[in-house]
């Protein structure tokens, strides 16, 4: 194998990492590179002017961050509508911290983004809460095939009567508030639910996961007719302490609240049941792509979306 050169910022080809901080700061040494970035992705070379409707090359004005249409000269920001529009944290930052946030098994802290990027832990805060809104799953199709379902309760501490009840029977006292379902070998889902009643349940899987499916589920009763609708339900008996039946098993979707149980533990250490669902999301979203080739950086990147913010003159 050649010597490395040490002035070379390409990762070495035996790395797993594909984008390295290295990588990141020769792509966007600064605030103009990722303005630049954004231009490219909403106004790039050829789009159609919002003004004139022309198809157009748009130049960055000087000392803005604004960029003018080639024909009649009407200004676009590229920030507009996004995440980062009239943030007083610098687009560079923004970058950053989502680096930091994708280059990271587990996730990171808002307390530690405050520290790495250097703002107070109220805009880090904020910064980690919309990254986390360009995770969310909604618009990446129902789950299909063999679907697992499962629910668990988050947070929280056993009263004293709860705890003089067995294990299993323990876990029924709690008050769970989170639906989890798993296409074997494929997706996650995960959402915050008001209870665990047949209704909320059923309404819940229906919504998320396609007819033609095969539900995998506990003995809970709340189960008991979900299979209505679907292709068909196997029930694992959990209570008389089967846990593998040939393919009848909960065990993905266990699997997947162990994970982000303990992550939330080791990383999070407490979090609000305000923003369960969106940490749900950052997790469900490291999870789908676990075998995906492209970086968690773009995959976040490429969501970045202009919103419904109304256009500037
Ligand atoms: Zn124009």
């Amino acid at each position: 194998m050649a010597a490395r050169n040490r002035n070379s910022v390409a990762p070495s080809p035996s790395s797993e990492s594909q984008m390295t901080y290295s990588r990141f700061l020769e792509l966007f040494p600064d605030n103009d590179a990722c303005l630049e970035h954004l231009k490219e992705r909403f106004f790039s070379d050829g789009t159609e002017c919002p003004k004139c409707g022309k198809a157009s090359k748009f130049h960055r004005i000087k000392g803005r961050s604004a960029y003018s249409c080639q024909y009649c000269g009407h200004h676009v920001y590229p920030t507009a509508g996004t995440i980062f529009h009239k943030s007083t944290v610098s687009l560079q930052l923004w970058y950053f911290a989502i680096y930091l946030i994708s280059s990271t098994r587990c996730g990171i802290s808002a307390k530690q983004l405050e520290r790495e990027i250097g703002v107070t832990y109220k805009t880090a805060h904020r910064m980690f809460k919309q990254i986390r809104t360009l995770l969310s799953d909604e618009e990446d199709g129902p789950l299909s095939g063999k679907v697992e379902v499962d629910e668990t309760f988050i947070g929280g501490k056993p009263r004293a009567a709860e705890k003089r009840h067995k294990r299993g029977h323990l876990r029924r006292k709690y008050k769970p508030n989170v639906l989890g379902m798993v296409e074997r070998g494929g997706r996650v889902r995960a959402r915050v639910v008001p209870d665990r009643t047949k209704v909320t349940l059923d309404k819940a899987v229906k919504e998320h996961v396609l007819p033609e499916s095969m539900i995998f589920t506990d003995e809970w009763q709340a189960y008991v007719d979900i299979g209505k609708g679907f292709k068909a339900h196997r029930r694992i008996k959990h209570d008389a302490r089967i846990y593998v039946d040939g393919d009848i098993y909960t065990n993905t979707v266990e699997g997947f609240f162990g994970l982000f149980k303990n992550g939330i533990r080791g990383v999070y250490h407490s979090i609000s049941a305000e923003y369960l669902q969106n940490y749900l999301d950052e997790y469900a979203f490291r999870y789908n792509r676990r075998n995906s080739n492209e970086p968690m950086f773009w995959a976040i990147l490429n969501r970045v979306q202009k919103g419904a913010v109304p256009a500037f003159s």
